[in-house]
């Protein structure tokens, strides 16, 4: 049986993932933490130690959550541009339609996703990785790249409020 160690309020982003997570999933999450350190983009508890966000200046590039569901999210803004095309297939992948946001529905939206239409999309949690492995981390360490550049231009409450 997988044994856990307790957390808290002083826990970190690595006590995090030794809590939550198990096997390559558990590797793949502590490489990215080493490399979100060595990059500027160490990740912040937002109030309990299964929440975390990566501050960027005044603003919050992705949410990551380790309960229910260990899972990356990113929000909206205006996904476009020449990129690698493996890095746009990963993302439009990994686009949420509109269900439940808070209480309600953002009430979703069509929107272009890297070339690609889609409808009924998430207007706040646009985009969402779960439990990424290796190969969807590095995905993943792309869309940080590009949410740095472009998240000015994002009119998403959670980028800009966390
Ligand atoms: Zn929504």
């Amino acid at each position: 049986m997988f044994k856990r160690n307790k957390l808290g309020k002083k826990s970190t982003f690595e006590d995090a993932i030794q809590h939550y997570l198990e096997g390559n999933i558990r590797d793949s999450a502590l490489e990215f933490a080493a490399w979100s350190k060595a990059n500027g983009l160490a990740p912040k508890q937002d109030g309990d130690p299964a929440e975390w966000l990566i501050p960027y200046k005044d603003d919050c590039l992705c949410w990551i959550h380790f309960e229910p569901k260990y899972h990356f999210r990113f929000f909206y803004c205006d996904y476009s541009g020449e990129q690698d095309e493996g890095f746009m297939r990963a993302v439009q992948d990994h686009v949420m339609h509109c269900t439940t946001c808070h209480e309600g529905p953002c009430s979703g939206g069509d929107a272009v996703i890297f070339g690609k239409a889609f409808t009924n999309v998430c207007k706040e949690f646009t985009v969402r990785f779960e439990n990424p492995d290796g190969g969807t981390m590095e995905h993943i360490k792309q869309l940080l790249a590009y949410w740095k550049e472009k998240g000015h231009t994002s009119v998403s409450y959670h980028y800009h409020n966390g």
